[in-house]
């Protein structure tokens, strides 16, 4: 036997780091040099639809994820590797190759986020493995953040004013190009398939899935588009190819490295000059990680409905008129065409503008008066972009049980229609029904005060949008 025959057989198991540059496990991988597997699970409970009708895969997530296995699958099979895809419980597919491999296994895998990962983790300790985890996601490492992880801050602010003061401890390690696999493959026998749920409704995607196409967008939207130079004036549009930098589903999925998109800003920052617009980007990428550190931090804590503030929520409507709210909203016919209009463009793209998501979540919350749990598993079964940290983060927060220094944080829809699509282009476009209808007659059909003929009435009285 030969020193590497000796090593154990190495399995490279990927969720949400589908990408090859900037990636420790596939470096991790070369350098120890034994045989290498690839492998990806998509586990079997985020197709079955639960109680309240919701899986955890709609149709453009669906779409997204599986152009971007299909991008990771041709960018291996250059490189010889072949990328078994399976579709199940993830520690039962591990254990079975596990015993499917003779001798010993080195599990590589990126560090667990969310308590769900941390379960199959923990489960996968008990078994034989050599279990090697690597940092994938987040702009920082868990050394540079282990004192604030002690200590959490409370707030955004105080977490951003922490690290940019102390950018010594702080600097974001520059992004690794890919390295070249030149490592031999670990044939599996375990069958590898993934069958994916069909659509029953149209899908519109605004973005491939995948590292390549990502790593396009980047270059085009920065470089060739120079879009960033009015990022802090147009992000909060709720239409339009480059009002913000649409990043966020290449995050998610691990086809874009953060650190890879934080260094392409200083270039570019080197390039044209840092200026305020330049530095929002980076400052909003620092609240995805903040978000992604408090998920560490609180674990559990993130999913329970009074939050980590341990704020009591109770319910103030009874269960009939619950019920009524809720099928208004899984029907995109709350009667608030600002809200109907997100709703749709979210079931047929996968994508709403953070403005909007913010306008969303509050009329979940405060008009129809929902468990915010729920609003947040909705957006986590549509949106491409599901980043868990991020979306129950933000949900929390709108809720008054997150990071939110703020009691409250309640928008009124008509003054945020005014301000931020008085040109209606959005509601135009996702509600052709009501596409004459001019500004006016919008906020009058919102607040209740005039109702429009060929819209449903709101389902809760929103009286109080009406602000002359
Ligand atoms: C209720 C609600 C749910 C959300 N759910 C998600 C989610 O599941 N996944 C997700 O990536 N973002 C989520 N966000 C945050 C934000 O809406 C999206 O990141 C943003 O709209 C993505 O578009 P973009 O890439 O063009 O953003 P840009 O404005 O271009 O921002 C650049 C990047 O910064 C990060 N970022 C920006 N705003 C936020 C924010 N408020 N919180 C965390 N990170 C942010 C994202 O990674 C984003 O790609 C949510 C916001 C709200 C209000």
């Amino acid at each position: 036997m030969t020193a590497t025959n000796a090593k154990a057989t190495q399995i490279l198991w990927l969720r949400n780091d589908l990408r090859l540059h900037d990636h420790e496990g596939f470096k991790l991988a070369v350098e120890n040099g034994a045989p290498l597997a690839v492998i990806y699970i998509l586990p079997e409970h985020w197709l079955t639809t639960d109680a309240d009708g919701m899986s955890r895969l709609g149709s453009a997530k669906a779409r997204f994820l599986r152009a971007a296995l299909i991008d990771l699958h041709r960018q291996l099979e250059d490189q010889t590797i072949n990328f078994h895809m399976y579709r199940g419980d993830p520690v039962d597919i591990i254990t079975r190759l596990r015993d499917e491999i003779v001798g010993d296994i080195r599990l590589l895998t990126s560090s667990p986020q969310a308590p769900e990962e941390q379960r199959w983790l923990h489960a996968l300790e008990d078994y034989d493995l050599d279990l090697v985890t690597y940092e994938s996601q987040t702009l920082f490492t868990q050394d540079q953040m282990s004192e604030l992880l002690a200590n959490f801050p409370g707030s955004f602010s105080k977490f951003r004013r922490t690290v940019e003061k102390n950018n010594g401890a702080f600097t974001v390690a520059e992004s690794e190009p890919s390295v070249p696999l030149r490592i031999h493959e670990q044939p599996l026998r375990t069958n590898a398939s993934i069958s994916w749920p069909s659509s029953d409704y149209q899908v519109n995607m605004l973005f491939h899935g995948g590292e390549r196409p990502g790593l396009k967008w980047l270059d085009r939207y920065l470089w060739e588009e120079k879009a960033i130079s009015h990022y802090k004036d147009t992000r909060n549009a709720l239409t339009g190819e480059f009002g913000s930098s649409h990043f966020s589903p290449w995050l998610a999925w691990g086809c874009l490295s953060p650190r890879k998109i934080w260094h392409e800003i200083l270039k570019y920052e080197a390039s044209y000059g840092e200026t305020e617009q330049t530095y929002w980007l980076r400052f909003e990428l620092l609240w995805r990680e903040y978000f992604h550190w408090s998920m560490r931090a609180h674990s559990e804590r993130l999913f329970i409905r009074s939050g980590i503030q341990r704020k009591p929520q109770k319910d103030s409507i009874k269960a009939s008129t619950r019920e009524q709210h809720w099928q208004a909203w899984c029907q995109a016919s709350t009667g608030v065409p600002m809200v109907d209009a997100g709703l749709r463009e979210l079931r047929h793209t996968g994508f709403v503008s953070n403005r909007l998501r913010q306008n969303m979540a509050s009329y979940f919350i405060h008009q129809l008066k929902l468990d915010w749990r729920l609003g947040a598993r909705w957006f986590e079964m549509y949106l491409c972009d599901f980043d868990v940290a991020s979306n129950y983060g933000n949900w929390a927060y709108l809720a008054g049980v997150g990071h939110d220094p703020r009691p409250v944080r309640e928008f009124n829809l008509n003054k945020q229609l005014h301000q931020y699509d008085p040109d209606l282009a959005h509601i135009r476009q996702w509600c052709p029904e009501i596409a004459e209808a001019n500004l006016q007659d919008i906020l009058n059909h919102q607040s209740g005060r005039a109702l429009l003929p060929s819209f449903p009435p709101p389902v809760v009285n929103t009286a109080a949008y009406d602000v002359r």
